[in-house]
């Protein structure tokens, strides 16, 4: 046992000499006015840029902004660096004109992910050998997880992901309270679908779900429902899920049609075609998630279409694992582009967790069929996201909105050189030099991440526990 766990609590421990403390003595973009309780009101002063989609859902660079926020909502966004509202009425000011500046943009938003699987990522994928193999040989290792390994992981994929933006993730795993615990540690918006079929988690049930659908309140994450695939769920079982579905109005999500294997066992099972089933099964609504979704008919996607169903495209995944082409020319000609949001994926599946480098893997992957532009990439990763995964007023830099911001240093490699007098350009220049480190992170109007550092986790800790973790797993398993 490491010692730092032999007086506390692996959650104690990790925010135990939080870097912040050293930190926040050299702060030079934060001003803290008079001596507040609490840091409730905050002003972003004459940010460099703000990139948003405004009301119309039209991508805007909008240059020297500054954005007023109280108790988390958005409530003012100005042009100009002037401090507008009276000092008494701010607890901190964030200076973004400092120094050329900072690119304000709403926080991203991960519509796919296994957190949990963070404990494995030397498994990964782009190994040598044979990928079937190779997850195989991951899954046995993953088998081998229990007690805190599963909220360890989760604490490492959330804090990673928060780094390079992201403050929103849709979690789909078979565990459900060690997922609520790194959540409620690292402050990360967490939509936490439970597996209610599971092979590795057989109790998991529709049944034991309804406990955590009942008391959602009390939850610092949002309970939400999955199963991995459709072949695997019983029609007994569907039928429950859609009753909770509809009794709790929940989003339901899955892996669907990632391999054309998969396709054929669903047809094989219940006579039709993934979506064709779901439509059958009354499952088929707003409320309904899909990842992956490579191997969909025309006929599918038009269903997807009619009954407003959420896509997950995962292009990098998809290429590791050898899935197949998602056919977004067919999402585009059929109406059903604005229903796609984008997903890391696990460490299994992906290189890091950012989605930045992900929309790039989309644009390269589509670019001889279909032009993806930038802005609608940046839409996938913010407001169009939210809105598939009805987070409500979530994704936008506009007043109303919940202050899940990300401040990104312009002048950085990321952006420069960029066109001033076509601003947009910055959005290109982001996506295209992708993958990398916000300077500051905000979510629900608390600063995560300041200059570069996380606040509530010690990562040099976190670091050590993840190694000393995988480790045991690879013992357990009786790897030498
Ligand atoms: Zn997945």
């Amino acid at each position: 046992m490491d010692i730092i766990l032999k007086n506390k609590t692996l959650e104690a421990a990790l925010q135990d000499e939080a870097s912040y403390l050293l930190e926040r003595q050299k702060h030079t973009r934060y001003e803290i006015v008079g001596s507040p309780k609490e840091m409730r009101r905050v002003l972003i002063l004459g940010a460099a840029f703000v990139i948003t989609a405004d009301k119309d859902n039209k991508v805007q660079v909008l240059p020297r902004r500054s954005i007023y926020i109280i108790d988390g909502v958005i409530k003012e966004v100005y042009a100009g660096s002037k401090i507008k509202i009276p000092r008494n009425k701010i607890d901190i000011i964030y200076d973004a004109s400092k120094r050329s500046g900072i690119v304000v943009t709403p926080g991203f938003i991960n519509a796919h992910a296994h957190p949990p699987m963070y404990l494995l990522r030397s498994s990964m994928t782009l190994d040598k050998g044979n990928i079937v193999d190779q997850v195989a040989k991951m899954a046995k290792l993953e088998a081998k997880m229990r007690g805190n390994d599963f909220f360890l992981g989760a604490v490492g994929d959330f804090t990673e992901e928060q780094k390079t933006g992201i403050t929103t993730t849709l979690s789909h795993y078979a565990v459900f309270d060690p997922i609520e615990k790194a959540a409620r540690l690292t402050r990360h918006n967490v939509i936490n679908a439970f597996s209610v079929v599971s092979n590795t988690h057989p109790k998991n049930s529709p049944k034991l779900a309804e406990k955590y659908l009942k008391n959602k309140s009390k939850y610092f994450s949002r309970p939400a429902l999955a199963i991995h695939y459709l072949h695997r769920a019983s029609l007994e079982q569907l039928k429950q899920i859609k009753k909770l579905v509809d009794k709790y109005n929940v989003l339901f999500t899955m892996h669907a049609a990632e391999t054309e294997v998969w396709v054929q066992e669903c047809v094989n099972k219940f006579g039709q075609r993934t979506v064709e089933a779901l439509a059958d099964f009354g499952l088929a609504n707003s409320n309904l998630i899909l990842s992956h979704a490579v191997h969909l008919s025309e006929e599918e996607i038009r269903l997807v279409k009619k009954y407003k169903i959420g896509i997950v495209h995962l292009p990098t995944s998809n290429k590791i694992h050898k899935s197949g082409e998602f056919k977004y020319p067919l999402f585009v000609k059929n109406g059903g582009a604005g229903q796609v949001a984008l997903g890391t994926d696990s460490v299994i599946s992906k290189n890091s967790l950012d989605l930045l480098s992900e929309a790039l893997q989309m644009r390269i992957m589509h670019q001889d069929r279909q032009l993806v532009l930038y802005e609608d990439l940046f839409k996938m990763m913010t407001s169009q996201a939210a809105e598939i995964l009805k987070l409500g007023k979530v994704g936008r830099i506009l007043p109303g909105y919940r202050a899940d911001l990300a401040f990104w240093k312009l002048r950085d490699r990321g952006f420069m050189p960029y066109n001033e007098k076509q601003p947009v350009s910055l959005i290109g220049n982001m996506i295209t030099h992708g993958g990398r480190h916000v300077r500051d992170l905000m979510i629900n109007g608390e600063f995560i991440i300041t200059n570069r550092l996380h606040n509530l986790i010690n990562e040099s800790k976190l670091m050590t526990e993840l190694q000393e973790g995988h480790m045991r797993l690879r013992k357990r398993l009786g790897d030498k």
